[in-house]
């Protein structure tokens, strides 16, 4: 097969009224001539476009906010309509070999490149792309890969990655073929082997690559065999004679192959691509997601995998606080106190979606939030002291906040996503430092590209200080922000 049916209409019919349905019960929800467009520009993609929905370019083709189109997505998956696909790609090359249907599986810390032959990082913040597709429910079948090198590549390498020109025509002009293997399958191909160069075996959907030199090693055979199997490929490197070589494969797999030929210059590869360094496309990291509202509040956590534990390397936490609330809650009691609360909450949470955050989670009158980027964080800081300071001079509590930006562990806790380790804890500590209508920066947020200027904009001060933050023995910098005194000068 190698098209797609048509999706069943009233299957898409029914599935477009279990988005309606869903958007009708969230507080906040795109409104019904947004979710009808997302709904007809489904219904118009080709199979390899529905195979693979990416927000960002979404949002350009519908002429809508990155945000709005991620919120439509996110919203769409929950009701059915789309899945969602965890892709990890590699920056250096873009093979995308490792596609998963759910977080928690992405594997930790760092794998394998097989095109690269070196281990990368697997952080949330850069390597892993969220792609939506169709949804199998309504039809969707999932594009042969194996019909040709173009549908191999669609599967396999991230579209966001470009190569300059140079690099692009030298790995062009060393490609030698492309097939596939069916299970016990076996080929022979003749291709020329010129000196000084490498034959690359690629198979990228099996995670397999071999390597044949031609050089005049021992006189190399013009004759060379390669087994891929369930353990591996071999031989993975072997050296052959230059000039016209008979190559021999064999699928000893249970499932179908794609193999990719390549007789590249590598070294002058490597020195155009040092020279003309690849160009990416904005694309939704998993990072992104994460700390996108809507899909902290639609999904959670799997519950099979309770030890996840998956790092992200730049992550902005926003903490905030009531000061004096204990007081508060003593003089109106715990009925008024519990209303103020609730009221604050509410307010709070309205501006971390706004900015683009996500509320990770409450615990007794403090907030957690997490951002994507530290100038959101700060501008929802200041939103929030702004918001707060008509309450707090009516004499309800002060509002402090806290923001840090540094790594942090995602982990699973009693299935909802939540942060671990120093930074969580340093952000924890900066608001805690706090007095109420102040926010505590540490230097990372301050010198994080656009906060400088959000503060200023804001009319607020930044004041540096030198503070023992709880749980260390020296004082670190920290920056106090708050609102000017008078009116700015001018
Ligand atoms: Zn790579």
């Amino acid at each position: 097969m190698t098209d797609s049916p048509t999706p069943d209409l009233p299957v898409i019919v029914h599935m477009e009224r279990a988005l309606y349905d869903l958007a009708a019960r969230l507080s906040t929800a795109p409104d019904q001539p947004t979710l009808r467009r997302l709904c007809e520009h489904l219904h118009g993609l080709d199979p390899y476009d529905r195979d693979r929905i990416a927000p960002y370019q979404l949002a350009e083709r519908l002429g809508l906010t990155r945000r709005l189109a991620v919120d439509l997505c996110v919203i769409a998956a929950r009701a059915g309509l789309l899945e969602i696909s965890y892709q990890v790609f590699c920056l250096g090359c873009g093979a995308a070999e490792y596609d998963y249907g759910v977080l928690d599986q992405v594997v930790s810390g760092a794998y394998f490149c097989t095109v690269c032959r070196r281990e990368r990082p697997a952080d949330l913040d850069d390597r892993v792309e969220v792609i939506f597709r169709l949804s199998a429910a309504l039809g969707h079948v999932r594009p042969d890969p194996y019909v040709d090198l173009q549908a191999y590549r669609r599967r396999y390498f991230s579209p966001h990655l470009h190569f300059s020109e140079p690099v692009a025509s030298a790995l062009a002009a060393g490609l030698r073929g492309f097939l596939a293997l069916a299970p016990g399958e076996r080929a022979t191909v003749r291709l020329e082997l010129l000196e000084g160069r490498s034959l690359q075996v690629l198979a990228l959907d099996a995670h397999l690559v071999a390597q044949i030199e031609a050089d005049h090693r021992g006189d190399g055979p013009r004759e060379a065999a390669l087994h891929l199997s369930a353990v591996g490929i071999d031989p993975p490197h072997q050296h052959a004679a230059p000039g016209q070589l008979t190559l021999h494969l064999e699928n000893q797999r249970d499932r179908k192959i794609g193999v990719i030929l390549r007789c590249v210059d590598w070294e002058r590869v490597a020195a155009l691509y040092r020279e003309h360094p690849p160009t990416v496309d904005p694309y939704l990291s998993a990072r992104d997601l994460l700390t996108h509202q809507r899909f902290v509040e639609l999904f959670g956590a799997s519950a099979s995998l309770p030890e996840l534990r998956l790092q992200i390397q730049r992550l902005t936490l926003l903490f905030t606080d009531l000061r004096g609330s204990t007081r508060f809650y003593l003089d109106r009691g715990d009925f008024d106190a519990y209303y103020v609360v609730r009221e604050h909450f509410a307010l709070l949470q309205g501006i971390v979606r706004a900015r683009g955050g996500a509320v990770v989670k409450t615990m007794g009158d403090a907030v957690m939030a997490v951002f994507a980027d530290p100038r959101d964080a700060v501008a929802a800081a200041l939103d929030m002291q702004e918001a707060w300071s008509p309450w707090s001079a009516s004499g309800l509590p002060g509002l402090k906040a806290g923001v840090h930006h540094g790594p942090a562990l995602v982990v699973n806790s009693d299935g909802r996503y939540d942060y671990f380790g120093q930074s969580v804890n340093h952000a924890a500590a900066l608001q805690a430092l706090a007095d109420g209508g102040d926010i505590y920066l540490s230097e990372p947020v301050l010198e994080a590209s656009r906060v400088r200027e959000e503060i200023d904009a804001r009319r607020h001060n930044i004041e540096p200080r030198e503070l023992a933050l709880k749980g260390q023995q020296a004082p670190s910098l920290v920056y106090r922000v708050h609102q000017r005194g008078g009116p700015p000068a001018s």
